[in-house]
């Protein structure tokens, strides 16, 4: 019988969180477009399809479905509590943008601390992502300016420890399984 890591999720690939705004869909250029109509980013968030049709970021698409292919792969988003109608807007549009990798795979959280994996990819530190336990790739800084960067980090850097330190623990748990 096959044993898993996380029992629940009957995975055997490591786990990887996946922010939205910022670092798949660009809201930041949604929020340039209004201020120059006159509209403050406070009044955008609660504005009704503010996350509607969002411009996915370049390589956005590639690397999802990249990811999914090697990590349990997840989309780990924050969304604005004053408009509940942005929840479902967010969910929409990662079927439309993203497709089926991303389906049933949607966390809106207002703490990504909280979250359990080996992965977390993030524009922002805010809303408990400080806190992550795995790997946090600040996505946008200097060392991962943009999704070809990030990738080929994961890949061919030293993203590769994510992937060692996995198999470690996986052999760890079948050698006390067949004790
Ligand atoms: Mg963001």
């Amino acid at each position: 019988m096959e044993e898993y890591l996380r029992p629940s999720l009957k995975s055997n690939k490591p786990i990887c969180f996946c922010d939205m705004d910022g670092c798949v869909a660009d809201y930041d250029k949604r929020v340039q477009e209004n201020r120059v109509a006159g509209i403050k980013e406070h009044e955008l968030t609660r504005a009704k399809n503010a996350y509607k049709d969002l411009e996915l970021i370049p390589g956005a698409y590639d690397a999802v479905q990249w990811l999914s292919e090697h990590f349990d792969f997840y989309l780990a988003s924050t969304s604005p509590w004053s408009c509940p109608d942005a929840w479902m807007q967010k969910r929409i549009w990662a079927e439309e943008y993203l497709g089926k990798v991303v389906k049933k795979r949607l966390i809106l959280t207002h703490n990504k601390g909280l979250l359990k994996g080996d992965l977390l990819i993030d524009d922002r530190i805010a809303n408990g992502v400080a806190d992550f336990e795995g790997t946090f790739i600040h996505f946008g800084s200097l060392q991962f300016p943009d999704w070809d960067t990030t990738i080929e980090w994961l890949k061919n850097g030293d993203g590769q420890k994510i992937f060692e330190r996995f198999e470690v623990r996986q052999r760890i748990l079948k050698s006390k399984c067949y004790r």
